[in-house]
Order: C-alpha cells, then structure tokens, then sequence
C-alpha cells in the first residue's frame, strides 16, 4: 500500500477488517449464476460514475453509469430508462453511504432479487467520517481519498469476480495496476498540495463534499452547503462565511460542476462588499466526473484536476497538464 504517513497507520489494520467484513457482505448476496450467459461478457450497471470508472478499470469491460457528468447523486432519482437497465443487469454496482439518497430504497428492493452491492458500505466504519447533520449516518464523499478509494476497488474486484470468477485472474492483475495508479495520483497530490503555504490550507466550496481530502492532505474544509445538496445554506452561513474569508484573506473559493454556483457567487459579492477581493479558484469535481472519454472524465483525471486546480489558486506550485505533466516532463 501507499499509506506513508502516521496519521493513515491503522489503515494497515483496518483492510484486514475490511476483508472480513467484505467476505460477509458478500456471503449474503443473491449470486445467480449466469450459466446461460456464460459465454457473453456480464451487463454491469453502476450508479455515479466514479464507481462505473473503477468497475471499468478492474473489469476491463463497459460498464453502463446512470449518472452522467454534471449531476447530482443525492438528488438523482432513477428514470424509466434506468429501471429497465438495472433490472436487466447481471451486477448492479452502487455507492451507498446515503449517497444515492432518492434511490435507496429501489436499490434495496432489487437486491432480494438479483446481485447488488454498495461498494461504498464495506468500508471499515471507524475510517468514516461522521455526517453532523445525521448522527446515524456517514459522509459518504469516500473517494476524495485516494487510499479509502483503493480500498472499495477491492470490494468492486470481488463483486466482479462473483459474476464472473472465470475472470478472476484479469480483474486481479488489473486492479493491481489500478492500485499502482492511485498510489500514483496519492503521490503527486501529497507533493503538490503540500506546497500550498500552510496559512492558505482552506477549501471553499458550494457543499461539503471535500472533508475526507481535507483530512488526508491537511486542509481546512467548509462547504457552503451541507454534506447533502439537498438543503439550501442559509443567509446566517453565507454571513459566517464571508468574515472567514475576510478575516483569513482567503484568495480563492471553487465551484463544482454538480452543483450549482449561486452560493459561491454570493460569498464572493459578500466578500467584495466588506473590501476582500476573492477569486473563483476554478471548478472542481466533487460528486460528478469530467465530460466523457476526457482524461477529467476518469477517476484519476477527475482527483488529479481538483488536486492541481486547488494547488494553483491557494498560491502553491503544480504543473499546468497536472500528474501528466509531471509523469511528461520526468
Ligand atoms: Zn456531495
């Protein structure tokens, strides 16, 4: 593993747990044998598209992801089109962790009935991050930390090796290269962000999705919304926010592509009004990936843009095409 620092020791430990509880999990799957399908490639559908890229990359099939670029899993809610699809899968792949809030309990539904798994759910619960809105429930932005997003590959691995065990051998040696990527992209955002000067560690952004990257590369992070779209922030927020800003001198704040930039916007005319200029520090990717068959359309690209983005509006040193850049000019 790639887990260098102290403070991510007992993630060592913690993947023993996960495997166990993961074989559990797992055990209580309706598994139907695809004997009549056996010679035809499994239809995998998977809700956000950060969890399509990890069944794609370790499957090294197509995988079908209901949610495009741009929108917003926890309001999302399953058209028509997708119910034939998920109804017609051999493995449904979704996140969990109340992510997919609109779509729970259809989800839950169709797991009495065919192989459905939340990738997201396996994850040892004390690696978690609380949701202050929700005593009972989990910050589900898991893969904002490239090492607990290694860690569902594994639970995406064993979920494509329940349906296609045939194919146990390619989704190993390919979900160890995508292991090797990401211990690559952990790499490059541990150096590059760690350049940003340490009074300008603050992450300004439109919801709450960035608390696991703030806690695994040393950020102060404030949404302006919540750990859900679902309620709008309130002027009192808006207010509390803006004195930050004002009294931190923070340069930048970022919008996300699923979400909309209002809220930002407002901070930045609250801001300019006391006196602060603050600048859009670019867009990141927060619950949805980049266009289509675009490197930002990937995992990797997808964390590797926020990385850089973030890194050259808080006034640190990244190269401008990013880990690719790096790996170029090396
Ligand atoms: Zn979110």
């Amino acid at each position: 593993m790639f887990l260098d620092t102290t403070s991510r020791h007992n993630l060592l430990t913690s993947t023993a747990m996960h495997r166990r509880s993961l074989l559990a999990l797992l055990a209580t799957l309706p598994i139907v044998p695809r004997a009549a399908l056996a010679q035809s490639a499994p239809r995998i559908v998977a809700t956000t598209g950060m969890v399509a890229d990890a069944a794609r990359r370790i499957g090294g099939g197509a995988v079908q992801a209901l949610m495009g670029p741009g929108l917003d899993p926890h309001s999302y809610r399953q058209t028509r089109s997708d119910i034939a699809a998920l109804t017609r899968a051999d493995l449904v792949l979704w996140h969990g962790l109340y992510l997919e809030a609109q779509m729970e309990d259809f989800l839950n539904d169709l797991a009495a009935r065919q192989p459905v798994v939340a990738v997201a759910e396996a994850l040892p619960r004390d690696l978690l991050r609380a949701n202050p809105e929700y005593p009972d429930r989990f910050d589900p932005h898991v893969w904002m930390d490239p090492a607990l997003w290694a860690m569902v590959g594994e639970t995406v691995q064993a979920a494509l090796d329940g349906v296609a065990p045939e194919a146990a051998a390619t989704h190993a040696a390919n979900a160890e290269a995508f292991r090797a990527e990401i211990a690559a992209l952990d790499a490059y955002a541990r150096a590059v962000l760690g350049t940003v000067p340490e009074t300008s560690r603050i992450l300004v952004t439109a919801h709450d999705a960035f608390g696991y990257f703030g806690r695994a590369y040393g950020f102060e992070v404030l949404g302006i919304q919540g750990i859900s779209t679902e309620s709008e922030a309130g002027l009192a927020r808006i207010g509390e926010l803006v004195d930050l800003l004002v009294e931190r001198r923070v340069a930048a704040v970022f919008v996300e592509s699923s979400v909309s930039d209002r809220s930002v916007r407002a901070l930045i005319e609250g801001a300019a009004a006391k006196g602060h200029a603050v600048a859009v520090g670019g867009e990141l990717f927060s619950d949805a990936m980049g266009p289509e068959g675009s490197y930002e359309g990937t995992y990797i690209g997808m964390i590797d843009h926020n990385v850089t983005t973030i890194t050259r509006a808080l006034g640190g040193e990244a190269p401008a095409q990013g880990m690719q850049g790096r790996l170029a000019a090396a």
